[in-house]
């Protein structure tokens, strides 16, 4: 069976999206069973750009054919920021507490009707420069609102502060099945997998 990389150090990102390829005939294998321990370059305007440069560089490293993202947080307030510097915005060791409380602090004076959010992701796929180099994307995003406060103990990130008014719960309240069907990394894979289905089809 043709094997897929899933370009990701995150074992809950394997997880996640080993079950959501589950009814391929693919054999979904992951950087670290690969032993590539190389961190690809996240130097894009866009998520698209980043995940598009991961999966090339991961699928020309591994020979494989590659499926990669690149997601984080726009805030309208902010212009569309941090956007993809997400995973920067509080600098390089700081952790999710330290990034999503100074996005509170920015926000501090942003009333509740100017406070809209959406989480966003790309998932780009990619065959090896040697199988023809043909790269594809499909994207994903989650609306919600930036709360006040944080609140939740699931997920990860800015998950905490990110209000979805259709569940009237914080991203990190609601339970990990619900998270995985609406997340954008959700609907950014959902899209993705009649790529591969046509990829698999030779077409
Ligand atoms: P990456 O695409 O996994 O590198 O994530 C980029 C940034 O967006 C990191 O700061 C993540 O914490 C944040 N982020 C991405 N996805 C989520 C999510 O589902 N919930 C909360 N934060 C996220």
């Amino acid at each position: 069976m043709r094997k897929l990389l899933v370009a990701t150090h995150n074992q809950g990102k394997v997880r996640e999206y080993r079950a959501l390829l589950a009814g391929l005939p693919l054999e979904v294998t992951y950087l670290a069973a690969e032993g590539i321990a190389a961190e690809a370059a996240e130097t894009g305007a866009t998520f698209a750009e980043n995940a598009i440069s991961k999966a090339r560089f991961y699928a020309d490293l591994s020979g494989l054919w590659t499926w990669a993202d690149d997601s984080g947080l726009a805030v309208e307030a902010l212009g569309g920021g941090p956007g993809v510097f997400s995973a920067r915005y509080a600098g390089p060791d700081a952790s999710d507490a330290d990034r999503y409380r100074k996005l509170l602090d920015a926000l501090a004076a942003v009333p509740w009707a100017e406070r809209s959010a959406r989480f966003c992701c790309t998932v780009a796929l990619a065959r090896p420069a040697a199988e023809g180099g043909l790269v594809e994307t499909a994207d994903g995003a989650c609306e919600g609102v930036i709360a006040f406060g944080p609140a939740g103990e699931h997920g990860f990130g800015y998950d905490p502060v990110f209000y979805v008014p259709a569940y009237g719960m914080t991203m990190a309240q609601l339970a990990a099945e619900v998270k995985n069907a609406i997340s954008h990394r959700a609907v950014a894979a959902a899209a993705a997998v009649p790529l591969l289905h046509r990829w698999l089809s030779g077409s």
